[in-house]
């Protein structure tokens, strides 16, 4: 039986394993992995610091382990996962878009944007998605597969790198906020998503020391995946995708919906909020005339009011051939309106990314 949030809606196209790396492996099965190399043990903290703390995967630079052993390791333990087909910047630079392919030819996104006061990587979970929300470019391509751990954490380790090295405009930076709002459900990923969020948070010289509060998990809610994460003990957001109150709509946009209804997908994230301390982010992209009535805000907000939630609003990102757009600018203000006069926390999100398809999905899309 697939573990509650390994369940997959489409069977994925590419089977094709990726390699090995050292950001898939626990610490103790690091030292296993280099001792099986007939290496010391402490080699695995020292590959780890250069990866992990130094954001570098050539052996050149491992001065502090033998010439003769650097390439047998890194064959072994940091095989090369991903090329960049390109980047592609806007917003003066502050934004920017890598589309990246994977060693079985898979395309995957994520992107970096640059704010005064933080930095936030948007990372892919998955290749392509399952879940088939008709407004999203990547849910009209389908699943390819699920991403290894190492290949998640190879976006943000590269962009850190690239962050540090001044290769994004604006200077030197440190990355603060990771989101999984690129490609894929990631709570269908489950296993190796959890595996990620490890990683990056882990201690030095064992990962890369991020906060874990820095980190938000979005979801179309796995209602049964919610549960197994808010038992792992992690303080990291959660971020539910409704975009509608009512299970009607919801069963169209979110077509997960038939079968966890949006009760039971809010009292998940409730559970979700009480044991990891944080407050839930509730996602709404505005679609003309079709969930942005006044009286759907009111329903939102009764629905969360009280229970300390934040709803993002997203202007919808029109996806080539969709019949569907954003609302129009007074239809957007009634709802902010009535979600404010029930008392609840409302931010409409910068529309980032747009002129560079910054809408999840469509970089990848129109490369194919
Ligand atoms: N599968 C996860 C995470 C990826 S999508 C999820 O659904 O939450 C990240 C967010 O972008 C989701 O809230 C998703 O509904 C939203 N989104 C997708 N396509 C969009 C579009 N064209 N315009 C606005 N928001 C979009």
């Amino acid at each position: 039986m697939p573990a509650p949030g390994e369940l997959t809606f489409i069977a994925p196209r590419g089977a094709a394993k990726p390699p090995r790396h050292l950001a898939d492996l626990t610490p103790a099965e690091r030292r296993e992995a280099v001792a099986a190399l007939g290496e010391k043990p402490f080699r695995a903290a020292q590959l780890s610091r250069h990866y992990f703390g130094r954001f570098t995967d050539d052996p050149a630079a491992w001065t502090d382990i033998p010439a003769a052993a650097r390439e047998r390791l890194a064959q072994a333990l940091l095989p090369r996962l991903m090329t960049t087909v390109r980047h592609i910047s806007c917003d003066a630079g502050a934004t920017r878009k890598t589309l990246w392919r994977l060693h079985d030819g898979t395309l995957v996104e994520s992107v970096l944007m640059r704010y005064p006061d933080r930095v936030t990587m948007c990372v892919s979970s998955q290749a392509g998605c399952g879940m088939n929300c008709p407004f999203c470019a990547t849910g009209q391509a389908g699943l390819d597969r699920n991403l290894s751990t190492a290949e998640i954490v190879h976006q943000i380790v590269d962009g850190m790198r690239a962050l540090r090295d001044g290769e994004v405009p604006g200077g030197p930076a440190r990355l603060s906020n990771i989101v999984f709002m690129g490609m894929g459900e990631p709570l269908a990923n489950y296993r190796r998503v959890v595996g990620a969020i490890r990683r990056l948070t882990d201690e030095g010289p064992d990962g890369v020391g991020l906060s874990q509060r820095g980190i938000t998990v979005s979801t179309v809610g796995l209602v049964p995946a919610i549960h197994r994460l808010a038992g792992e003990g992690l303080s990291c957001r959660l971020a539910v995708s409704l975009h509608a109150p009512d299970d009607e709509l919801r069963d169209t946009l979110v077509p997960v919906n038939t079968r966890w209804k949006v009760r039971e997908v809010l009292d998940a994230a409730w559970e979700y909020a009480e044991r990891s301390g944080r407050r839930i982010s509730i996602e709404y992209a505005l679609i003309r005339d079709i969930n942005d009535q006044a009286w759907r805000a009111d329903r939102l907000a009764r629905l969360v009011r009280g229970r300390g939630a934040h709803v993002n609003l997203i202007p919808l990102n029109p996806t080539p051939g969709s019949k569907w757009t954003a609302s129009r600018p007074e239809d957007q203000r009634a709802f902010v309106a009535a979600l404010e006069s029930h008392g609840v926390p409302v931010t409409v999100r910068d529309t980032r990314g747009q002129e560079i398809e910054g809408a999840c999905g469509q970089l990848a899309a129109a490369e194919r």
